[in-house]
């Protein structure tokens, strides 16, 4: 059985490998590619739309237990992730 995650943008769960982990770092939303990184972390899809759900509705802030996480770079760094991993 794969782990099975909510993805904070859609609310939909899926499996672990279809999503990204984010974590709070330095005051903003940090992708976590490698899934290692110590601490809270939420999960989503590696989907534009997702991603703007989730900024919208502040779920990260919530998810991460901080407040004024900054998510400017963050779509761009999801999406620099997904391009990195199939090479
Ligand atoms: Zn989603």
């Amino acid at each position: 059985m794969e782990p099975v995650r909510t993805c904070l943008g859609c609310r939909q769960r899926a499996p672990r490998p279809s999503l990204v982990r984010v974590v709070a770092r330095d005051g903003r939303v940090a992708v976590d590619a490698a899934a290692r990184l110590p601490g809270r972390g939420a999960w989503l899809h590696p989907d534009p739309g997702c991603v703007e759900q989730a900024i919208r509705r502040r779920a990260f802030g919530r998810a991460l237990r901080a407040t004024d996480l900054g998510t400017a770079n963050l779509l761009a760094d999801i999406i620099a992730t997904q391009t990195s991993r199939k090479g």
